[in-house]
This record gives C-alpha cells, sequence and structure tokens, in this order.
C-alpha cells in the first residue's frame, strides 16, 4: 500500500469522526455520538454509564486535538487529521489505544445489556450508532466477538480499533 492509499484510508476515517459533516472534527461531534449511542440503549446521560461515555468521549477528543490540532484552533481539520493521524499514529500506535481506552469501555458498557458482554447485534448497533457504515459495522462487530460470542475484552476491541485507524481495514 503507497502512502496515498493509506492517507486516503485515513481520510475516510476522518467521515466517521465528523459526525455532522461540517469538514471538522469538534468537540460538539463527540457529543453528537455520545448522545447517539446513550439513545441507542435507552441510557440516559446521568447514569453511571452515561456519565463515563462522556468523561471518555472528552478524553478521546482531548487526545485527538492534541495529536491533530496543529493551529490549535480547537477544531481538527481534515488535513490535520491526515497529517496528526498518519505521523504520530504509524509512529507511535499504541498512542490510539490509550487515548481511546476510557471512552471505548465505557461504550462497551453501555452496549452491554445483561452484564454478559455486549451481543453481536449490540456491538453492531452500537457501531452504526457512532456513525459507522451498516456493512464495515457488520463487520467490525464480528471482528470484537470472543469465543463466546460476546465482546468480552476490551484489549481486543482496543486492538481493533488501533488497527482500523492505523492500517487498511478490509475492502467492504
Ligand atoms: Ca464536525
Ligand atoms: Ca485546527
Amino acid at each position: 500500500m503507497d502512502s496515498a492509499e493509506y492517507e486516503r484510508r485515513i481520510a475516510a476515517r476522518f467521515a466517521t469522526f465528523d459526525q455532522d459533516r461540517n469538514g471538522y472534527i469538534a468537540r460538539d461531534d463527540f457529543g453528537t455520538a455520545t448522545k447517539a449511542l446513550l439513545a441507542e440503549f435507552g441510557t440516559t446521560p446521568r447514569s453511571d454509564k452515561g456519565q463515563a461515555l462522556y468523561i471518555g468521549a472528552e478524553a478521546l477528543w482531548q487526545g485527538m486535538a492534541g495529536i491533530a490540532d496543529v493551529d490549535g484552533d480547537q477544531r481538527v481539520s481534515r488535513d490535520e487529521f491526515i497529517t496528526g493521524a498518519v505521523k504520530r499514529l504509524r509512529d507511535n500506535p499504541e498512542r490510539f489505544a490509550e487515548i481511546a481506552r476510557p471512552f471505548l469501555r465505557a461504550a462497551i458498557a453501555v452496549a452491554d445489556e445483561d452484564g454478559q458482554g455486549p451481543t453481536a447485534e449490540a456491538a453492531e448497533r452500537a457501531l452504526r450508532a457512532l456513525g459507522v457504515a451498516p456493512e464495515a459495522a457488520a463487520m467490525g462487530a464480528a471482528a470484537l466477538l470472543d469465543g463466546n460470542g460476546r465482546v468480552a475484552r476490551e484489549d481486543r476491541v482496543l486492538e481493533v480499533f488501533a488497527e482500523y485507524f492505523t492500517t487498511p481495514a478490509p475492502d467492504a
């Protein structure tokens, strides 16, 4: 894969974060994603799970802004995202997992409806609520499952997300 292809794929990831499609990733995009996920699972923002998700989303936004918001205008342009993501995440793939962990941990808890870990169906609903395209959501959910058909391992979820954002996904 050449670097142009790599950057094209990273740019496609940008669209997932830019929830309102205004060309910038900003704090309110994370708020939109958080609200959508909570609504999908009937979780109130004031509940423990809701609060944890908001805190995780803020940490993810701060982490992303720290990596990519080079001009400090509190929003990440497409160019900043591509440059920041390509440069920083390629050099340090663990970094994404680190900044995403609180959000993903909270999202797993929201999608876990019976305390046994999210089902494949719940994982797919969660990914779609977060703005992942339907086919990618189905594939993503399948990749997250353990042998029991549940999303049980946080480290596995982090691995899949880090992979998604730093290396090419299978063609969908
Ligand atoms: Ca936006
Ligand atoms: Ca910026």
